[in-house]
């Protein structure tokens, strides 16, 4: 049932997706107390394969979160990472470059971030801003952008073939939903922090987003690295597909606690 589920919201090497397309409040027939209860257990089985992750310490996941703002990037992480061991969890939000990270390329500051061996790593927006505000707002020429969608699959099959699981969520917020979020958020005085100008000049620039969207997602959703579109006008179907797809990741690698170096029969602890 989940992989028919995860199959179905996986973009398909080589395929064209148009995001606008995707229902964003599809529920997938789910009762919403027993759709939280079942985020729990998910997490919790999640919590388990970290651990092993963690004793194995070979390999490591990414999982990429991508989205308009107000989609729930931050109720995501919240959401799905608050039942793990931080220990073996590492949370990267990327803002506009600054400092240091302009005088580098587009990667430089991603891959130094990227997960150590036995931790899941989890980037709030990542190097796919080089391909979407960077090109809905010009901030360099198209021959440079264009270039950048190869840059990523190599990139990121370096990443997979030196053990990092790489796995990308687009959460796909409708336009309607995000103005009620925005209003919401201007309302109330506990979340108006979260609220900038700039993101109304976002909004404006809706369809070439989407646009912007739908050839990041075409051209890099690969086997190694899948991108999967993600319902997400409801938070909680939004994290408990989310949650699924870490889980399914983490139940195909499969990680295993490593054999003991020590027989414990010869152990005697005084
Ligand atoms: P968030 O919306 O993620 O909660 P902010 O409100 O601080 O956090 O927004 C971060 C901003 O940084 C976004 O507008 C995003 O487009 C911008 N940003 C991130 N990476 C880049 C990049 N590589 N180039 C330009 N802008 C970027």
């Amino acid at each position: 049932m989940t992989d028919k589920l995860l199959n179905s919201l996986r973009v398909k090497p080589g395929s064209t997706v148009e995001v606008s397309k995707h229902d964003t409040r599809a529920t997938f027939g789910w009762d919403k107390d027993e759709a939280k209860a079942e985020l729990q257990e998910v997490v919790a089985r999640i919590d388990v394969l970290q651990e092993r992750l963690y004793a194995e310490a070979t390999r490591s996941v990414l999982l990429v979160i991508q989205a308009m703002d107000a989609a729930g990037k931050d109720g995501t992480v919240r959401g799905i990472l608050s039942g793990l061991n931080p220990a073996g969890v590492s949370v990267t939000s990327f803002k506009a470059p600054g400092g240091r990270e302009t005088q580098h390329d587009y990667l430089w500051r991603v891959h130094e971030v990227a997960p150590a061996k036995g931790t899941i790593g989890v980037f709030n927006r990542s190097h796919y801003e080089d391909v979407l505000v960077v090109r809905v707002r010009n901030f360099v020429p198209p021959a440079v952008w264009r270039k950048r969608y190869d840059q990523i699959v190599a990139f990121e099959r370096l990443l997979h073939d030196e053990g990092t699981r790489v796995v990308k969520v687009f959460l796909n917020v409708s336009k309607d939903e995000q103005a009620q979020r925005f209003r919401d958020r201007v309302a109330d005085p506990t979340k108006r922090w979260k609220f900038r100008e700039g993101d109304l000049e976002d909004r404006k620039l809706w369809p070439q987003f989407m646009k912007a969207y739908d050839a990041a997602l075409s051209k890099t959703s690969t086997a190694h690295a899948p991108w999967y579109v993600v319902p997400a006008d409801r938070n909680w179907v939004r994290n408990l597909v989310v949650a699924k797809i870490l889980l399914a990741t983490l139940e195909d690698m499969d990680p295993q606690i490593p054999e003991p170096t020590i027989d414990p029969a010869s152990i005697v602890i005084e």
